[in-house]
């Protein structure tokens, strides 16, 4: 199976990735963006309030930028996340979100 964080190639039975660390298990959604809709996307998925972690990664899978979603951390808390979304998009041409739902 792959890893819903870092997307590698794991054991069936891991209950944590060997590569990044990840829990395996949670609730993990994808989406595959272009690069002038990514900034949207990820305050999108912010406002659902239900995300307990955002990872960027470009096509090649490495990880760009991980955002920790704490309960509260919506607003100034995010606004350097949000800025560096921004550099990111200018540096891509599309790329992979990845979700973690809170249960
Ligand atoms: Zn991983």
């Amino acid at each position: 199976m792959k890893c819903d964080r870092c997307g590698r190639e794991i054991p069936d039975d891991s209950n944590y990735c060997p590569y990044c660390g990840a829990r395996i298990g949670g609730r993990w959604e994808e989406f595959q963006v272009e690069a002038e809709g990514l900034v949207a996307k990820v305050k999108q998925l912010l406002r659902e309030g239900n995300v307990r972690r955002i990872v960027v990664r470009n096509p090649e899978g490495k990880i760009l930028l991980e955002i920790p979603v704490t309960i509260g951390a919506i607003g100034a808390l995010i606004a350097p996340y949000l800025a560096a979304l921004g550099a990111i998009a200018a540096l891509v041409s599309n790329c992979t979100i990845a979700v973690e739902r809170r249960e």
